[in-house]
């Protein structure tokens, strides 16, 4: 039982073969051709498709399904891209293209925050639970949810964006036109941003120090491990980071009540001088307190193939 994974993003084309154990037997990745028609992605997913075939030494039929995660919005249905910014994509009819090609082979769409979830569901943080949260942390911040077993696509199919919840009233501006958002606290880019300011206001500071006094070379990491090695300022910066992470946490565990809060994304590789404070507070400010375990993700760059290959046994379980 193979089944093909294609992860897309705006800068590359990831594309994995994936067994039934979840191995990931054959995989290729290619530079995302920007600013070409969604008719040449299709010429090249469709021979990346053709190539692992004729690696494994199958012929393409045996291949039971075609995943594809998109980070963007889909139709209700996930038959269409409806928007994906970084592809330049809209009203893309994906399915349809694909299968033309590929004709007996289902394809499936999902969207890449989604389907990340889906795979932690099956072969990572999520394995065992019904009620899940996946939150990345990066430039962004991105989410994926799991109800009931199955992957949740957002009543209208546009995902689950979990860091487009407000948080602040009137709070900074978020990419999203909007204010408040969980973005503009809980992204890597806050901490960056927290870091440049330092920079300028705290000339003894250790992030000045590390940066070379320059703020281009303040990143999220610079920030943390300025914290870890017990700068007070980048721990002051680190502790409000943390109060703005767990109350985003909290406001999702009373929502959904998760039996799993797991994170990705470049800001939790911090580890337990992540995990240990968060968990306290949002043990602290939470109305289930106990009932919610936060985590790190496990599958971090494989999981938009592994969650792709999953899409058609979710839609039979959708059924
Ligand atoms: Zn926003």
């Amino acid at each position: 039982m193979l089944q093909v994974g294609f992860d897309i993003g705006g800068t590359n084309i990831k594309v994995g073969v994936v067994n039934e154990k979840m191995e990931i037997v054959a995989s290729r990745r290619e530079p995302f051709p920007t600013g070409e028609k969604y008719e040449k992605v299709a010429d090249i997913m469709e021979e990346l498709v053709r190539e692992m075939a004729e690696e494994l030494n199958v012929t393409v039929s045996e291949f039971q399904s075609i995943g594809i995660a998109i980070p963007g919005s889909l139709d209700p249905e996930c038959k269409i891209i409806l928007d994906a910014y970084n592809l330049h994509f809209h009203n893309v009819p994906m399915k349809q293209v694909m299968e033309e090609r590929f004709p007996g082979i289902p394809v499936f769409l999902g969207n890449d925050a989604n389907v990340a979830a889906l795979a932690e569901l099956h072969c990572g943080a999520f394995v065992g639970s019904k009620t899940a949260v996946l939150m990345t942390l990066g430039t962004g911040v991105g989410g994926g949810l799991i109800l009931d077993g199955k992957m949740f696509n957002g009543g209208t199919g546009h995902g689950v964006e979990l860091g487009h919840m407000v948080l602040q009233e009137g709070g900074e501006r978020c990419s999203c036109g909007n204010r408040g958002c969980v973005e503009s606290y809980c992204a890597a880019t806050w901490l960056v941003r927290q870091g440049r300011k330092a920079v300028i206001e705290h000339p003894l500071s250790m992030i000045h120090k590390r940066a070379n006094g320059d703020m281009k070379r303040v990143t999220a990491k610079l920030v943390v491990d300025c914290a870890k090695a017990g700068d007070y300022i980048a721990k002051d910066i680190f502790h409000l980071y943390l109060g703005y992470l767990s109350s985003a946490i909290v406001s999702i565990c009373v929502l959904l009540g998760p039996e799993v809060i797991a994170l990705g994304g470049g800001v939790s590789l911090a580890g337990d001088f992540l995990y240990r404070p968060l968990r306290k507070m949002v043990n602290e400010k939470s109305f289930f307190k106990g009932k919610n375990q936060v985590v790190p993700a496990k599958l971090g760059n494989d999981a938009g193939i592994l969650g792709a290959a999953m899409l058609k046994w979710n839609a039979e379980q959708s059924k």
